[in-house]
């Protein structure tokens, strides 16, 4: 048995395997806020006994695979995810919170990564260079080996998808390490690996909390690459430590994404977009909308648009598949409160909230939806991350000051930018320093092809789409002299 209803623990070798020290971690639904699961609470000799099991899977049977077969195995995977995208999102939901609507839709998407990865296994080519007279000079793209993965609790599926896809598809072995707080749907889909085909050893996952099983995966010196979505505080600290042991990092880290919206722009196609984007997943998202900057002479007519879209947003619980669950614990819901507290001293007005249903458990993590006009951009609600479904907005006279008002924090993730004015468009995409940019469309944490990642503070290297895969392997030049 790969997992018990209500006590789950490490998959280590393709086998259940409860932590060394025997202690276990209590699971809370955040709709009632209640203990329904254990999960085990992993240390440093449980993460050493993973990396084991992954060393010896890369040095053995699963090193050996070609790369048409795991593109075969990925393929298998993604079939077994979609056979089972409604136990896992039952799960995912109960775990974190989320909609059972958003929760099946992460479990679509992760079926998608491993299609997407499996397709791209055995196209993953390197190059011939021309050289002096008389040499063949070659590039081999190589695994790195084992890699570890420290995914957060907003995304799980999401985040595993597009990580492990990649590292297994260039043939990398893995060990996981799982957000306390969303641990169960990685330890099924797991077993569905085990299930398909995927040797003993090719993935592992260990649970526990961040500055123990975490803290331990990024130090640990049989890892030879680390790739870290998270905070960007932890992110740092990953760093450091994989920097102990010489261990390259890809960091996927916060954001404080823009959308610019000019007074050209498709309102009607705009405003669902906009509130969606700060709204979905509670606003839990690292890629939330959650600045809107306005051009002034469409500014007190979107915000009354807005205002009415926001008033009428409802919360509950996760079974209830409203627009918004709960948050997903209570250290969120406080970090929440205290934004809005802080909001409301420095006299920022609150345009608009939606409600939380009536029959929402009192013990649940819930935050009403909210809308705030006129932020200053000294002020943190216009310089922090939330990560809740706290939307601000910021009128502009012309692009110029829009464009500095967006680039001016600490991070560069996503930006929106809406008008119909092509030159415009173009000249946007090119100034706004982040990772991705969406013209009249905004994808909070969509697009298994696009590739995604930060600058500055919101971090560095790329996820998802065929750029991962780079990320994923390391590039070896051979040098042939044949005369
Ligand atoms: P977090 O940084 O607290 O935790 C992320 C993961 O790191 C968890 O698995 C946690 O257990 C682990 N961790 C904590 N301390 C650690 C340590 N010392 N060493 C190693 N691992 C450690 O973040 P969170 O609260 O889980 O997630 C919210 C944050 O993640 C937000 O800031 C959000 O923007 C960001 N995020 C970014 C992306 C992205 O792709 N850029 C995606 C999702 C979330």
């Amino acid at each position: 048995m790969l997992h018990n209803p209500m006590r789950f623990v490490h998959f280590i070798g393709n086998e259940s395997v409860p932590s060394r020290s025997g202690e276990s971690l209590p699971v809370v639904d955040p709709s009632s806020g209640t203990v329904f699961a254990q999960i085990a609470r992993g240390d440093a000799g449980d993460v050493d006994r993973a990396v084991g099991a992954a060393r010896a899977a890369y040095a053995g049977i699963w090193g050996r695979v070609s790369a048409v077969d795991r593109g075969r195995l990925l393929r298998r995977w993604a079939d077994a995810v979609e056979a089972h995208v409604e136990e896992l999102a039952l799960l995912e939901s109960q775990d974190t919170g989320k909609p059972l609507k958003q929760a099946r839709a992460d479990a679509v998407a992760l079926a998608r990564y491993f299609e997407f990865y499996a397709g791209a296994a055995d196209k993953l080519h390197g190059t011939t260079i021309p050289y002096q007279d008389g040499y063949t000079v070659l590039t081999l793209r190589e695994p790195h080996g084992v890699t570890g993965h420290i995914v957060p609790w907003n995304y799980p599926m999401q985040i595993f998808g597009r990580s492990v896809g990649a590292a297994l598809a260039a043939g990398n072995a893995c060990v996981v390490k799982p957000a306390e707080d969303a641990c169960l749907s990685l330890l099924r889909v797991a077993s569905l690996a085990a299930a398909v085909g995927f040797p003993a050893g090719a993935l592992n996952i260990v649970t526990g909390l961040g500055p123990e099983a975490g803290q331990a995966l990024a130090e640990h010196p049989g890892i030879d690459h680390i790739s870290f979505t998270g905070s960007t505080e932890t992110g740092k600290r990953v760093a450091i430590a994989a920097a102990g042991h010489h261990c390259p990092v890809t960091l996927e880290l916060g954001g404080k994404s823009p959308q610019l919206v000019f007074a050209d722009a498709d309102v009607d196609a705009a405003l669902p977009v906009l509130v969606n984007a700060i709204v979905q997943n509670c606003g839990q998202t690292c890629s939330a909308g959650s600045r809107v900057l306005v051009e002034r002479a469409l500014y007190e007519p979107l915000l009354e648009r807005l205002a009415a879209r926001f008033a009428a947003l409802r919360a509950g619980p996760a079974s209830m598949d409203l627009d918004l669950g709960p948050l997903v614990n209570r250290k969120q819901q406080q970090r929440v409160w205290d934004f809005l507290s802080d909001a409301q001293a420095g006299g920022i007005e609150l345009m608009a909230q939606g409600e939380i249903v009536d029959d929402a458990p009192g013990d649940g993590f819930y935050q009403a939806p909210v809308l705030l006009r006129d932020v200053p951009s000294g002020h943190r609600l216009w310089q922090e991350e939330v990560f809740g479904p706290v939307l601000a907005l910021q009128p502009f006279d012309d692009e110029d000051e829009a464009l500095a008002s967006a680039n001016g924090t600490q991070y560069g993730l996503v930006a929106g930018v809406w008008t119909r004015d092509g030159a415009r468009q173009m000249r946007l995409a090119r100034r706004l320093h982040c990772g991705q940019v969406f013209i009249n469309n905004y994808g909070a944490g969509g697009g298994v092809e696009l590739p995604f990642g930060g600058v500055k503070a919101s971090g560095h290297g790329r996820e998802k789409g065929f750029e991962a895969l780079y990320a994923f392997t390391t590039l070896k030049t051979v040098a042939i002299r044949h005369g």
